[in-house]
């Protein structure tokens, strides 16, 4: 009964992708994550991970994690869900320690940030409710969405006065139904933030509540690296949840959501992506306690970073490169075109730069980039290296 074989259906797509410069590749890492780094064979200096504050291979937490896996008492694997067996005395002490840090209730963790996006969604929202997402929101926020039984609106990026037109439509409209408004702390691919004191007057306004996706704050801004919040001066009220992922400043793996012990035992008993999949490696829980504690005292590294942004984009604005207006560790430069993206980074690459080409549908169309992310581990020099081949690139283009 079968009319149409996968490749009669596929084949054609991946052409099409392969002919607008669109297909995906996945490089090869060679060596442990950190500035230096042996990619597809070549010895490069690497400009594309989340690893801000160097701490995916950091020694520290190596030794940390050999001495606990010594203990009788530690496993590697996890065993089962939380519900089940699989929540570790490692999970549920890293919880307290965040939930401390945060000053919020409590914290859940979760095995991936976009579980928890998802999770967060679809447990709290309802049919006749609303979501209003900011157009550049990350995937796992807007497929959470999509996966909930809300409707789902977009508003311009960081426009207030749109997010502020829909809210005011939706009040007049009389719905029952509750607003969610969602949005990134930080934005993934373009670096800038969102303005949280305004979207935190408007949620209050407007009765809305506010999921803030904070993957690229937490560790990164604010004193201890508490994150974007922190960084305002706000603090989370009732209706507030976080999202914060492990695997960009943490240096591990895994999320976790933060707020209210209320929010928490309610996505403990209903929340589909926590309830039906296996607790993440106690091992991970175990590393992510260590790399929190150096989270916390790493004031001097985020102090180092802001001096290697700020030399950055000196260094590039002198060259006419098209910047954003991002003040953290993502730094892209506006291309345009993919085929442009792919010819820049594929000339870094011959320099020894590691710098990957974004291109939709990841970014909207006709805003190829560079996504450029320094960290405390990169070097003045690394920095200057690095202007000083984005410059051949231009001449050469
Ligand atoms: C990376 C990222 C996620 C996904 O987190 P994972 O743990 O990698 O699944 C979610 N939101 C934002 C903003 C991110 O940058």
């Amino acid at each position: 009964m079968s009319q149409t074989s996968i490749a009669q259906r596929f084949a054609p797509r991946l052409a099409e992708r392969r002919e607008q410069h669109l297909y995906r590749q996945r490089p090869l890492s060679f060596s442990a994550q950190q500035a230096q780094m042996q990619i597809n064979g070549l010895q490069v200096i690497n400009f594309s991970s989340n690893d801000y504050l160097g701490l995916a291979n950091d020694p520290q937490i190596k030794a940390d994690l050999i001495a606990a896996l010594q203990d009788d008492n530690t496993g590697y694997g996890s065993g089962a869900a939380h519900l089940v067996t699989g929540h570790h005395l490692h999970h549920h002490l890293l919880e307290d320690e965040l939930a401390d840090w945060l000053g919020v209730e409590r914290t859940l963790l979760f095995s991936t940030g976009y579980m928890a996006n998802l999770a967060v969604q679809q447990t709290l929202m309802q049919s006749g409710d609303l979501i209003l997402a900011d157009k550049l929101n990350h995937a796992s926020l807007i497929d959470g969405a999509l996966h909930s039984e809300a409707e789902l609106k977009r508003y311009a990026h960081n426009d207030m006065a749109a997010l502020e037109r829909r809210l005011q439509t939706f009040a007049e409209k009389n719905s029952t139904g509750q607003v969610l408004i969602a949005t990134d702390g930080v934005f993934s691919m373009d670096g800038d933030m969102a303005p949280l004191p305004e979207i935190q007057a408007l949620a209050k306004r407007y009765g809305a509540w506010l999921l803030v996706d904070d993957a690229h704050g937490f560790g990164m801004l604010g004193q201890e690296g508490r994150g974007s919040f922190d960084y305002f001066g706000l603090t989370p009220d009732e209706n507030t949840i976080l999202v914060g992922t492990l695997g960009k400043a943490f240096g591990t793996s895994g999320a976790f959501v933060a707020g209210s012990q209320l929010l928490i035992e309610t996505l403990i008993q209903f929340a589909r992506p926590y309830i039906y999949t296996t607790a993440s490696p106690q091992l991970n829980a175990i590393a992510t306690r260590s790399a929190l504690q150096r989270v916390k005292s790493m004031d001097k590294e985020r102090a180092l970073l802001q001096q290697h942004i700020a030399r950055f984009r000196a260094g590039a604005e002198q060259l006419g490169l098209r910047l954003w207006p991002s003040p953290t560790a993502i730094q892209p430069i506006m291309l345009g075109d993919s085929a442009t993206a792919l010819r820049w980074s594929e000339q870094l690459k011959q320099r020894g730069f590691w710098v990957t080409a974004i291109r939709p549908p990841t970014v909207p169309k006709g805003q190829a980039r560079l996504r450029i992310t320094l960290t405390a581990k990169h070097t003045s020099e690394q920095i200057d290296a690095l202007l000083n081949a984005l410059h051949a690139c231009a001449t050469m283009d």
